[in-house]
């Protein structure tokens, strides 16, 4: 038999990342329409969690910001902050553009079940800050309350809906189901164990060191991606000049 190439290449990625495989698992999206879901209590009493990420750092996922998650230094957030004066400055629309494009966003996570799927355990589901409102509203309202409550707690229906145009933006919309309900029903999953199963949502996500997070700023600005889009400059930006106030420089000359 056969070694299974993509199967030695999932092992090898797993092994690379620190084995977080599972936690594909758990990040949770919804689906184009409505799902129905049920956010879960935490034991410190917030299930609403929020980190803050940089993105359209190149082709890297979600970075995570080490000052606003860890007060760490932040190269990125330097560089933004660095960018948009320049920006401001000189009445420059295209650098703020690019400072705003790198600034730090807030992303909001919750433990949750997602109704008829009970059997699959806890999920966290990711969402942005219209949706966080939302949530926050619900709760304060004396009509709902404390929607996670296992015994009188308040599904959501979520409907998700994806525009088909370009650059526009998937649209989260939640309502409460009109009558509580208990989370669980005893004959479909198992609560305390749905409970004590929540994730260390934090731990779902690569800490990033304030060199690690040097690290990606310098690749991005040296890589053609950054550079070429703004200028027909060939020249790349040297290895050697390391630092962030070089790679500034180079990102201004490129403009
Ligand atoms: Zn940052």
């Amino acid at each position: 038999m056969a070694i299974n190439i993509e199967a030695m290449r999932a092992k090898l990625n797993a092994s690379k990342t620190g084995n977080k495989g599972q936690t594909n698992n758990t990040k949770w999206r919804p689906t184009q329409g409505d799902q129905t879901i049920r956010i879960l209590p935490t034991a410190d009493g917030d299930p609403f969690k929020e980190f803050h990420f940089h993105y359209n750092v190149g082709k890297n996922p979600g970075i995570m910001c080490p000052k606003r998650n860890h007060g760490e230094d932040c190269p990125i957030c330097d560089f933004a902050s660095k960018l948009w004066k320049q920006g401001v400055d000189n009445d420059n629309a295209t650098l703020k553009q690019e400072a705003k494009k790198l600034f730090v966003r807030k992303r909001y996570y919750s433990p949750i079940i997602v109704r008829g799927k009970e059997t699959e355990g806890v999920k966290v589901w990711s969402y942005g800050k219209t949706a966080y409102e939302t949530l926050l509203g619900y709760v304060l309202d004396p009509d709902y309350g404390d929607v996670t409550d296992p015994e009188t707690g308040t599904d959501m229906v979520l409907n998700y809906d994806v525009p088909g145009t370009p650059g526009s933006f998937p649209k989260t919309t939640l309502k409460p189901r009109r009558r509580p309900s208990v989370l669980c029903d005893e004959a479909v999953a198992d609560c305390n164990e749905l409970i004590t199963s929540i994730p260390d949502i934090g731990g779902l996500f690569d800490k990033k060191s304030t060199e690690d997070v040097q690290a990606l700023l310098d690749d991005f600005l040296s890589s053609d991606d950054s550079s070429e889009k703004k200028s027909n400059e060939t020249t790349k930006y040297s290895k050697n000049d390391s630092g962030i106030d070089a790679a500034f420089d180079k990102f201004m000359k490129n403009e």
